[in-house]
């Protein structure tokens, strides 16, 4: 049993992240804050992962016309009326941020195919066990033009294999779609958290949907072990996954290319502040693991986190990282930010980020809407409420309160948007008609 009382008098952060209150918890293992940076041993081949891709392109590229070039990748916008409009003081929910430096949006929120960073790792997952099973069968090998897998033979292997996955929405959209799109049986297994239309939207694809009254963590031990029961079937684990964080991973590799083509190149006068929404952390770890061997020390990754669902600032600020859940310290879990709505860190990422990350802050729940409301009026992007999440810790690097090099006007700021553009037009409006107000 966790002695919490002793963990709040030992880690005093623990006592405000179990009152739920917004905060920022510099990571003192940031191999940035080390005289001397420990050599690490890599944790996936980011290359590797690339180089899949790459061999599946000419199939995503035919099922998915609108592809451009079969890669699955999203625009690095600049957002400069949406820096300015959090300057102003709207005497609302949100303090003004004077930010130095440049404003981006990385859209991940646009992703193809399924509108979310999990069509980063979520499909490279697919991919790769489709890739492994046509191999094992003797029906594929690397040189092949994959385009051929979309030919009925190859819809009729997979049709023998099944995958699934426990999700809060958006992995199990990717993982749905993807594998259904090749032939695969797939079964998403949903937690109460999840919107009805991510539902109503994959049984339209022909999968089955299992729903959980219970929380994420029910839902993926129940799909875990409905897995292990068939030995065809492929679960994807969100708390374990390496081909997950190897997919996206990509995105360092990717993001050094985007800016590159911007004439934008990161070193120690032009530093990369990076924000990334964190559920379970696969997404935001994968991501910031590929920033951190792209970028290296010029560059600075925080996570943002529901103020009700903190589980990664709760793991590495314990060093407990998934032996510890939200709900230890007395928090219910609940947040709007579905995709967020996570009790307990993966315990392969938060091992991951211990000496990667630069920190981790919460926001309230209050904050997401009027983020969503600002960011479609002065640049007419809508991302969904989890997306908005980044948005909250610009102010603290802004006011110098991390343990950071604080930034100048050379300074690039990457907000991670990690969905939205899949929402139906109703709950996109109900959603900013909600930041409309609170604003
Ligand atoms: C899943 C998700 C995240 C976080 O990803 P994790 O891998 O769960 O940490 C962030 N934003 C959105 C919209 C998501 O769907």
């Amino acid at each position: 049993m966790l002695d919490i009382e002793k963990l709040k008098k030992e880690i005093p952060i623990t006592e405000e992240i179990a009152a739920c209150r917004e905060l920022l918890w510099n990571n003192p293992g940031c191999r940035h804050h080390e005289d001397a940076a420990p050599s690490e041993e890599p944790i996936v081949d980011i290359d590797e992962a690339e180089a899949r891709l790459l061999r599946f392109a000419p199939y995503i590229e035919k099922v998915y016309p609108d592809v451009l070039e079969g890669i699955i990748e999203s625009d690095l916008t600049e957002i400069p009326e949406m820096k300015e409009a959090l300057a102003m003081d709207t005497e609302g929910v949100l303090e003004p941020v004077e930010l130095p430096g440049r404003l981006f949006l990385k859209c991940d929120s646009h992703l193809p195919i399924s509108g979310s960073v999990k069509a980063r790792g979520g499909i490279y997952e697919v991919l790769k066990f489709a890739e492994q099973v046509a191999m094992e069968n003797g029906m594929l090998t690397e040189e092949d033009d994959y385009s051929i897998l979309a030919e009925p033979r190859f819809r009729d292997l997979f049709s023998r294999y099944s995958v699934a996955v426990g999700s809060t929405g958006n992995l199990g959209l990717s993982i749905g779609i993807m594998s259904a799109k090749l032939g695969f049986q797939v079964t998403v297994h949903m937690s109460a958290d999840a919107r009805q239309w991510k539902k109503d939207m994959l049984r339209s694809q022909g999968v089955i949907v299992k729903e959980y009254p219970d929380d994420y963590e029910a839902a993926v031990a129940q799909g875990r072990r409905e897995a292990e029961e068939d030995p065809n079937c492929h679960f994807v684990d969100d708390e374990n996954s390496l081909d997950l964080f190897a997919g996206y991973s990509v995105a360092g590799k990717r993001l050094k290319q985007q800016l590159e083509a911007r004439g934008i190149t990161i070193d120690e006068e032009h530093r990369l502040y990076v924000y990334l929404p964190c559920g379970v952390g696969g997404a935001p770890g994968g991501v910031t693991y590929g920033i951190k061997e792209y970028f290296g020390d010029d560059a600075y990754c925080f996570f943002a986190e529901p103020t009700h669902a903190p589980c990664m600032t709760l793991g590495l600020a314990t060093g407990l990282h998934n032996r510890i859940s939200v709900k230890d310290v007395g928090i219910d879990g609940r947040t709007e930010a579905d995709g967020l709505a996570v009790g307990r860190a993966s315990a392969l990422v938060a091992d991951a980020m211990e000496s990667r990350l630069d920190g981790c802050f919460t926001v309230d729940d209050s904050r997401l809407y009027p983020y969503l409301a600002i960011l479609k009026d002065t640049e007419d992007l809508f991302i969904e409420p989890s997306a908005c999440a980044g948005f909250a810790g610009l102010k603290y690097i802004a006011e110098g309160q991390a343990n950071v090099p604080a930034p100048d006007e050379d300074s690039i700021h990457i907000v991670w948007a990690t969905g939205g553009s899949m929402v139906p037009e109703e709950e996109k409006n109900s959603y900013y008609i909600k930041g409309k107000m609170e604003v």
